[in-house]
């Protein structure tokens, strides 16, 4: 056969709206894939492609980036398995959000960051002990923050840890949580590196933590319903504006206690969207009411924010705050990974959030999931009923 004829491309997906907020698409265009790579996007490339799928009435999104999860299975409690939570539903990187600690992360490197092709980074917890068991809070002896094991193993390990994490709930920190606070800001700014806080369970209003935080730092849970939020009455504390004008960050990190669907309503109302569009998946919120980044997606969207904003918020936005930017993930670029998640609005079912509260709304299903140009076996949705 003369080489016109071999088709160019090992795969091509057509028909379906390609959505890629890094780079403004929002189309009907093509992607051709060739090995791991993308080869070209654009219109009318099916007749070269070796292997078609047809995406009609899909949408078509860059791998997804999880920039909140706990997957350090078999050493904590909360460990959620990697790829069965996240990479089987369309997410390709993940940042660990503090289940390891100094004197666990060799471990976290070889069980869970050696253990899956996924790339996954992490923000080392300031205790030595990681969060091993949610019942015994790792910072009640406040010795456990020790300075110089947390910024050894950062600079060990300078591709992996990203950041550093703090939980600053009451049954965390006990009283101390300023002193332990200020701490754990001193050591992120010796590593350059920036500091997650968990609120929700703080014994502070959130201001008083907000004026402590420099710009990239984070703020997980902004629409948790527990006291001291973000809100008041229906409207964002400009306390919380203000921090954002600064550059602080905020990650919505759905976990199983920390969405309201009333907070978060009225918060997208008010204009506020999260930073981060996470969903703090743990083993003991996978299976509800979490599920997986894409449900987390959907529910946002359906309290009233946009798409194209909820995506950007789980793709280039994450990629870029845990410097995964530059190799090439949360965005689709010809040249760049064939990293692609095809997407399907399924029907309206009942989405719990994380405080008692649930709305009837479609869900986002994972279709198609290429990783690294492969073909992932995705799992179904776990709230489906068996
Ligand atoms: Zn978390």
């Amino acid at each position: 056969m003369p080489d016109h004829d071999q088709p160019t491309y090992d795969l091509v997906l057509t028909r379906g709206t390609v959505l890629d907020p890094a780079s403004g698409t929002n189309a009907r265009v093509d992607i051709a894939i060739t090995g791991s790579t993308i080869a070209a996007i654009g219109p009318d490339l099916a007749a070269s492609g070796a292997r078609v799928v047809d995406c009609s009435g899909s949408t078509v999104l860059p791998g997804l980036v999880e920039g909140h999860t706990h997957i350090f299975q078999h050493v904590s409690k909360v460990g959620a398995p990697a790829e069965e939570a996240h990479l089987r539903r369309g997410v390709v990187a993940a940042a660990d959000a503090g289940t390891a600690g100094a004197s666990t992360f060799e471990a976290f490197r070889k069980l869970v960051v050696d253990g899956t092709d996924m790339r996954i980074v992490s923000f080392l917890n300031v205790s030595v002990l990681g969060l091993i068991d949610f019942r015994f809070g790792e910072l009640l002896n406040p010795d456990t923050l020790v300075v110089d094991d947390a910024l050894a193993v950062a600079s060990a390990n300078p591709d992996v840890v990203r950041g550093f994490k703090i939980r600053l709930s009451e049954d965390v920190v006990g009283e101390q949580w300023e002193s332990l606070l200020k701490k754990s800001l001193a050591l992120s700014e010796q590593a350059g590196l920036p500091l997650m806080v968990h609120i929700g369970e703080t014994a502070e209003p959130l201001p008083a933590v907000l004026e402590h935080l420099r710009p990239g730092d984070v703020v997980a849970h902004c629409y948790t319903g527990k006291p001291h939020g973000i809100l008041d009455g229906d409207r964002v504390l400009p306390a919380v504006l203000k921090a954002r004008e600064r550059g602080v960050l905020f990650d919505s990190a759905h976990g199983k206690s920390n969405l309201s669907f009333e907070v978060a309503r009225r918060a997208i109302a008010d204009g506020f969207l999260p930073d981060v569009l996470s969903s703090d998946t743990s083993a003991r919120n996978w299976r509800g009411p979490v599920f997986d980044l894409l449900t987390s997606i959907a529910k946002l969207v359906a309290l009233g924010a946009p798409l194209d904003e909820c995506v950007r918020r789980a793709t280039v936005a994450p990629a870029q705050l845990l410097r995964l930017d530059g190799e090439g993930y949360g965005r689709l670029t010809v040249g760049g990974r064939a990293d692609v998640t095809v997407v399907t609005q399924t029907d309206e079912v009942m989405l719990p959030d994380a405080a008692g509260g649930s709305i009837l709304a479609p869900r986002l299903e994972p279709t198609f999931v290429l990783h690294n140009g492969a073909v992932v076996e995705t799992v179904p949705w776990r709230g489906a009923p068996a």
